[in-house]
Order: structure tokens, then C-alpha cells, then sequence
């Protein structure tokens, strides 16, 4: 219906760390249509490829064109033509890495995903013992999640890239970007590739936001810091044009050219997708915080247009910028690596349950954790902790404890997680949240956020739209085109689908609490 009655309808590509979606927003806020592509998934085997992640950038390209396809098909199927998009906005998943040659499109290698670990000892190396070398003018610390140290990984393993950087003509050739980019080039590009879905003459650009995940940033100037990248890559030259140029979240980036459906529609946003869903929950302003719990964990703040430096774990980031002339806000965040991604771990690798949802079935069943806590450091441990040498342990248990206990153990890990995040940002940056906004896949598990109301002592909020992340990147794309006029219209739209109430006794709250202290101390360490 919302489809019939407005034609500016705002797209959205969202590419998580699973899978594509494309979204239609009505100027509602409403989803008029969606489509969504999951893609392969790549963990290299090997010994000394623990820990690696990769996904094909051409798959994750196609994986977006299938998307738009199937949702321009079913608006043609509604008989809605007439040219309904007014813009769209693209959000990401972060950090991931590609590099490719703009002479053919095609990309070096594989992308590296951000909780890709292979980059643990480049970080290692860099920081020379102090992991926050560069805090100060990033907001980061040393670690394998950030672009900077995938790009240096690069250059050091794919010989072709290395030859082409050291060409004095073909260097201004190569490009590094993280998803966004490689997206943007792919959807401006003017040409196709004969093999593949590859097109070239693209723009190259990325978002203020996506640009402060690099550790290549000064957070001040918002722009790339020759000094970093020589810093991270040495003994490489890395130039600056191989990085993105750095523009506003909500911009004219350029115009759809490379698939037909949607050729000529604006594209207006970009934004890295914890920033996205930050601006999707509306929280626009200082103060304002939200929880997703999608692949991992994302707990982050608004502090305006305050840098806030922390010194207990977490990340000093980029929250969003509208327009050429609009202030850069920045945020703190704490990220954790595994969240919904140890549900999946519970049911692909130890097949002790069928769907995600079956998690909360079973650990229903359950009356506590009864002593049993899992910490899924299986990719060490982010934040606050940034500890590497920590690993996943499962602990406390004993004969009476079942698979409902290590479900319910599972889930009682992103709480807490989230609990330690929130702590650690109250400490850097004080302030009287009086709920948290939650979002992404594995709210939909009520028990779960009935304990994380519990375990933060704090009213929890689930917004009516899910899609928190989608819908951010349609904010930013519909404001730059006046589909909404400003911040105050936005925040008109936002509606709440569900409030947790906190009803934990209080001893109970610091019994769990404690046992988790303990537990993490025990993944400490695990590896030398
Ligand atoms: P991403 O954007 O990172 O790809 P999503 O926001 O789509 O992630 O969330 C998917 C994640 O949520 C998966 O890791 C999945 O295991 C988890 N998830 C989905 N439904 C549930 C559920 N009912 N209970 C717990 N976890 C869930």
C-alpha cells in the first residue's frame, strides 16, 4: 500500500558480514520491499591459517545486483514504475578490505574480513609494545581488525599488487578500499568486464565514517595521515591515491550506472554499519547510545562533535557527517567480535541446535546458567579487553549441566559483553542513559534481551523497524535529496516495537556478574 500512495521510495544496500540485502524505504520509514543474498563464507584451511576470513568481492558484487533485481522485479510486479527511487544509500561491513586494479576492475585478492586474524602479528609488530601508538590521532589501538594493517598484509603477500604499487606509472592503478568503495566503483562504473561482474572507470570514494576504521586517519583533520600509512605499511610506499577520497556520509557521491534497473539514481549515502544503525535508532544528538547484536556486538555513543579519547578500551570513531558544510560527530565505541556469530557456531559447528531461535527454546528450558559460562574469545577478545591471546573457554561445568545451559550460556555472553562495553564507556565518558535502543538479528531472542535488560539494569527498546542499519543509510541518502528535511523529521518516524523491563534481584545480577569476571580471566592468556 505504502508502495501505491508515494513514489520516493529510498534504497538502501546493506552488505553485512553474511549476506546483502536491498531495502526500499517509503518516506514513512516503513520497509516497502526488500530482498536479501547470503554469501559464501571462506576460512582458509591450513595451520598457519588460523583465524583467517575471507569473502570473494565479486560474489559480494553480484550478491547486490541479485538484491536490486529482485526488488525492482517485484515493484514491476506491483505495476509501480515511473522511476520510484530518489535516492539510495549504501552501509557495510566495516574494516573489510579489498584491493583492486582500476585498469580492469578485478580485484588482487580475496577481501579480508575485519575479524580476519591474520594480521594479529603485523599489529604486534607496529606497536612495538605499545598497542596504543596511535591512539591519539586515530582513537584506535594496533589491532588486526583495522583496514590499515589488512592493507600492509597485502602488499607484503600478493606479489602482483607489490609490483603494481612499485611501477611508477601502474601505482596510480591501485586501490584499497573497504566494501563501500568497492561498491560505489562497481555501481559508477561505465563499463563491464567481458569475464565476471567486474566494471571499472568507477568513482572512488568512501565516508568519513568507514575512513576512521583504517588506523590511516586523523580523527581532527578527518583526513588520511601520510605519516600513518607510512607508519602501518613500512617498508611499503603506500600513496594516497590508492585511498579512497573522503567525503560526507550523507553526499552526492555519483549516479547508478552499471545496472540498468537502476540507472541514473542518485547515490547519496554512504556509512559504515554500526555508524548506520547509530543514526537509523535516530540517536543524532550527544549522549544518545545503541546495542546491535548481529555478527558481533556494537555498543556505541554519540558524543557530538566531541572527540572523546578513552582510556578503557574503546574505539574514538567517526559517527557521521551530513553534507560538505555539516559538523563531523564522532562516537565511542566497543566492539566484540562474536555475538549472534557464536549462536551460529552453536549450530553449525556444534550442531547442537537447528536455527539460531532454537537457541532461545532451549535455553528456556533451563532455570539459569547454573554456574556455566561460555566466553566466545574465538577470535581473542575485542573490547574493552583487546587481548589476542585470549581464546574461547566453557566454564563451570558440571554432570547435571545440558545443551540448554551452554544456549543460555551463549547468549548470557553478549550481555555481558555488552556490559563490560557499557561500563568502560560510562567510565571514558559519563552519562545518565535512562534505556538502551537495541537492534539487529539476534534481538529477535526476547530471552536474551530480557537479560540483557536485567544484567545492564536498564529499560531496553527494540524499535519498530529492525533494519536499524538499512534504515540509517536511507536516512542519510534521503536527507541529501530532501525526502526528509532534516534530523527533527526524522526522529518523527522512529517507533517502538518492544520495551524490556529490568526484574533481576540485585544480588543475582552481581552473583552472574562476578562468575563472568571469573570466567573471562580463565580465556586470558590461553595462547602465549
Ligand atoms: P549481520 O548484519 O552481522 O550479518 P544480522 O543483524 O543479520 O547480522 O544478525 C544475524 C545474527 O543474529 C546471526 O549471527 C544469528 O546467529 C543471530 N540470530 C538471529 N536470530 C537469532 C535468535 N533468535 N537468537 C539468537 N541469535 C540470533
Amino acid at each position: 500500500e505504502g508502495l501505491k500512495m508515494k513514489p520516493e521510495l529510498i534504497g538502501s544496500i546493506d552488505n553485512g558480514t553474511s549476506s546483502t540485502r536491498f531495502l526500499l524505504f517509503t518516506p514513512q520509514g516503513k520497509i516497502g520491499a526488500s530482498a536479501q543474498v547470503e554469501y559464501t563464507q571462506y576460512f582458509p584451511s591450513g595451520e598457519d591459517k588460523s583465524g583467517w576470513h575471507e569473502h570473494d568481492p565479486v560474489e559480494i558484487w553480484e550478491s547486490v545486483v541479485t538484491c536490486i533485481q529482485a526488488v525492482l522485479k517485484e515493484l514491476e510486479k506491483a505495476k509501480i514504475k515511473d522511476r520510484p527511487i530518489a535516492a539510495i544509500g549504501i552501509t557495510n561491513q566495516r574494516e573489510t578490505t579489498i584491493a583492486w586494479d582500476a585498469d580492469t576492475g578485478v580485484p588482487y585478492y580475496n577481501a579480508i574480513v575485519w575479524d580476519d586474524l591474520r594480521t594479529t602479528g603485523i599489529a604486534d609488530e607496529i606497536a612495538q609494545g605499545n598497542a596504543d601508538r596511535f591512539r591519539g590521532k586515530t582513537g584506535l589501538p594496533l589491532a588486526s581488525y583495522f583496514a590499515g594493517t589488512k592493507v600492509k598484509w597485502l602488499v607484503d603477500n600478493v606479489p602482483q599488487l607489490r609490483q603494481d604499487l612499485r611501477d611508477r606509472e601502474k601505482s596510480s592503478s591501485v586501490r584499497f578500499g573497504t566494501v563501500d568503495s568497492w561498491l560505489l566503483y562497481q555501481l559508477t562504473g561505465t563499463k563491464s568486464r567481458a569475464q565476471g561482474a567486474a566494471n571499472f572507470n568507477g568513482m572512488f570514494a568512501t565516508d568519513v565514517s568507514n575512513a576512521s576504521r583504517w588506523l590511516f586517519l586523523d580523527l581532527k583533520t578527518v583526513q588520511w595521515d601520510q605519516g600513518l600509512v607510512d607508519a602501518i605499511c613500512s617498508p611499503h610506499k603506500v600513496p594516497l591515491s590508492a585511498l579512497p577520497t573522503i567525503m560526507p556520509s550523507s553526499h552526492h557521491y555519483g549516479v547508478c550506472q552499471s545496472i540498468s534497473e537502476i540507472q541514473g539514481v542518485p547515490l547519496t549515502a554512504i556509512l559504515g554499519d554500526q555508524q548506520a544503525a547509530l543514526f537509523g535508532q535516530c540517536a543524532f544528538d550527544a549522549g544518545k547510545a545503541k546495542c546491535t547484536y548481529g555478527t558481533g556486538l556494537f555498543l556505541m555513543k554519540n558524543t557530538g562533535t566531541r572527540q572523546v579519547a578513552s582510556t578503557h578500551g574503546m574505539l574514538t570513531t567517526v559517527a557521521y557527517q551530513i553534507g560538505q558544510k555539516g559538523k563531523v560527530y564522532y562516537a565511542l565505541e566497543g566492539s566484540v567480535s562474536h555475538s549472534g556469530s557464536t549462536i551460529q557456531w552453536l549450530r553449525d559447528k556444534l550442531n547442537i541446535i537447528q536455527s539460531a531461535p532454537e537457541s532461545e527454546s532451549l535455553a528456556k528450558g533451563t532455570q539459569s546458567n547454573e554456574g556455566l559460562y561460555l566466553v566466545p574469545a574465538f577470535a581473542g577478545l575485542f573490547a574493552p579487553h583487546w587481548r589476542s591471546d585470549a581464546r574461547a573457554c566453557i566454564v563451570g561445568m558440571t554432570a547435571s549441566h545440558h545443551k540448554g545451559h551452554i544456549c543460555r550460556a551463549a547468549l548470557e555472553a553478549a550481555c555481558y559483553q555488552a556490559r563490560e562495553v557499557f561500563e568502560a564507556i560510562v567510565a571514558d565518558s559519563p552519562f545518565d542513559l535512562k534505556s538502551l535502543s537495541v537492534d539487529g538479528g539476534a534481538t529477535e531472542n526476547r530471552l536474551m534481551m530480557q537479560f540483557q535488560s536485567d544484567m545492564l539494569d536498564l529499560t531496553v527498546i527494540r524499535p519498530e523497524v529492525g533494519e536499524t542499519t538499512a534504515l540509517g543509510a536511507a536516512f542519510a541518502a534521503g536527507l541529501a535529496v530532501g525526502v526528509w528535511k532534516d534530523l527533527e523529521e526524522l526522529n518523527k518516524l522512529r517507533a517502538i516495537k518492544e520495551k524490556f523491563q529490568p526484574s533481576m534481584d540485585a544480588r543475582v545480577r552481581e552473583k552472574n556478574w562476578q562468575g563472568w569476571q571469573k570466567a573471562v580471566s580463565r580465556s586470558l592468556g590461553w595462547i602465549d
